[in-house]
């Protein structure tokens, strides 16, 4: 964002004039769909434990109010600005009306680099712009619900939550003002692998589609594919461990401080605990390391899964690429560049805008959970129980044989609250990517998949106005 020609939000809305191209809508009405509903720019003085006074610069964009309420993380970080909170708040639209999410876009930043306050500072800049934004009507659990983004976390929003209620006293509801919270806060299970546990099941859905895995040359199932994945964080991490679990070969793993391969395949787990304890991934016993980081994207693989940072692949390294498909975990992990190149070679991009939407898919079932303030599970979990007992009963009755201990366990089992959400996840992220899929069979035009997945988006969203009657 250091260029001060280049427009984030720009460059979101050039991508959504191409796939308007592809739709049928009235020019007005995609016009109401790709502005910025409401912007709100504040500055709010905050005292620095050296007695100082700093004014804080920050903002919540509300992108689309076609659902409500919006929805979209708080971002701290000091290159934050007005034209990349509207990008990323335009996203969200688009993001949660591909997964199904009932909820308009928004996002929220605070310039400030987070490393350089203390925690009591962070707690007064947090519980002060909350403020801001309950004077405005910015946040609540029916009007705007923020979330983590970079730099902040579930103690940022327990922060939140702790501000919006004592000043909404009694407001049965207020813990769905926020998502993202650790579970004693009204938090939900799953939370936290939800995005690379998404990525998975995103992947996965393509994988299993034998058109598409014969265009690229590939035999279906993720069963033997061979991954590489960038970024051991939150999503990396988890997204990498899926895939190990589901017998895919991680050949490859690429931290900031070097990447290390391996034929045979690397145990996820264990490079982890390895970097946790060496503080660095490489001389992993048993793999070799690329003499750069950057070289593990140019290796040859099934899958190549970018969950760390935006623009590592661009039209210098695309060429390079060797992967079948790219699995963008990360936000905007591909400039325009490496798209116009990975169409031209045939390789497939599966786009952030709907595969990285894992989180917000069950930061809806937390704010769900909030206003039925019951946990998941908590009601059927012993009647099913109790049911399956019976069922099972009956049948080796009646068969005159037993099922195994294991497979006894598994039948009977009731959902717990983890068990609903994956499986929430998983038929979301299901649907979506037959849905995009759908969209670009019947628009063989259509250059790429994150081309499909905006035409997707714009669909959906045109629709939501059209049938709300706003457009008389
Ligand atoms: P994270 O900070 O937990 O992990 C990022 C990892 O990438 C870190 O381990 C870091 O050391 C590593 N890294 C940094 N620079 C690197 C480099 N040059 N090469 C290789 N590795 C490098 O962050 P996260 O939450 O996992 O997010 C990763 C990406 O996914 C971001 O683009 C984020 O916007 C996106 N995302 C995250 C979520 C979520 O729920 N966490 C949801 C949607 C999208």
């Amino acid at each position: 964002m250091s260029n001060t020609n280049y427009s984030f939000f720009g460059a979101v809305e050039k991508s959504f004039d191409k796939a308007a191209g592809y739709t049928k809508w009235d020019k007005g009405l995609l016009n109401q769909i790709r502005a910025c509903n409401a912007v709100y720019q504040m500055r709010f003085p905050i005292k620095r434990d050296d007695g100082s006074i700093e004014v804080i610069e920050a903002y919540r964009v509300q992108h689309s109010h076609h659902k409500t309420p919006c929805k979209g993380g708080i971002r701290f970080a000091a290159e934050v600005n007005q034209d990349e909170v509207m990008a990323l708040a335009a996203l969200m639209t688009y993001k949660c009306t591909i997964v199904d999410v009932p909820f308009g876009g928004a996002k929220g930043g605070i310039k400030i680099d987070p490393k350089k306050y203390s925690p009591f500072e962070l707690e007064k800049i947090t519980r002060r712009y909350t403020s801001e934004l309950i004077k405005k009507k910015f946040i609540g659990p029916g009007t705007d619900v923020p979330a983590p983004d970079y730099g902040t976390g579930e103690r940022e929003m327990s922060w939140i939550m702790d501000t919006y209620s004592a000043m909404h006293p009694g407001e049965i509801d207020a813990a769905g003002c926020v998502t993202g919270k650790p579970i004693s806060q009204g938090g939900v299970r799953g939370r936290r692998e939800a995005t690379g546990l998404g990525v998975f099941f995103g992947l996965r859905e393509v994988c299993n589609m034998p058109d598409v895995m014969g265009k690229l040359g590939l035999t279906t199932g993720v069963e033997g594919k061979k991954v590489i994945v960038q970024g051991l964080g939150n999503v990396g991490y988890h997204s990498a461990k899926f895939f190990q679990d589901a017998g895919s070969k991680i050949i490859a793993l690429a931290e900031y401080e070097g990447a290390i391969w391996s034929d045979k395949g690397l145990d996820v787990d264990q490079v982890f605990q390895h970097r946790k304890k060496t503080g660095s991934i490489l001389n992993f016993p048993g793999a070799n390391n690329f003499a750069k980081s950057s070289d593990a994207l140019e290796m040859e693989c099934d899958i190549l899964i970018p969950a760390a940072l935006e623009n590592v692949i661009d039209g210098e390294n695309a060429p390079r690429v060797k992967a079948k498909i790219i699995g963008e975990a990360a936000n905007g992990p591909l400039t325009p560049e490496a798209d116009e190149v990975f169409t031209q070679k045939g390789i497939l991009v599966v786009p952030d805008m709907y595969l990285n939407a894992g989180g917000v898919t069950v930061s809806y079932f937390e704010w769900l959970k909030n206003l039925s303030h019951v946990r998941y599970g908590r009601l059927e979990k012993r009647f099913t129980e109790n049911l399956n007992t019976r069922i099972l009963s009956q049948m080796e009755e009646l068969s005159g044989k037993k099922v195994s201990d294991n497979e006894r366990e598994l039948i009977m089992h009731g959902p717990d609250e983890v068990d609903l959400v994956y499986s929430g996840l998983e038929e979301t992220m299901i649907n979506a990517t037959r849905e995009i899929m759908k969209t670009w069979r019947e628009i063989p035009e259509i250059p790429d998949m994150r081309t499909a997945a905006y035409v997707v988006a714009i669909n959906k969203v045109a629709t939501a106005y059209a049938e709300l009657g706003i457009f008389p």
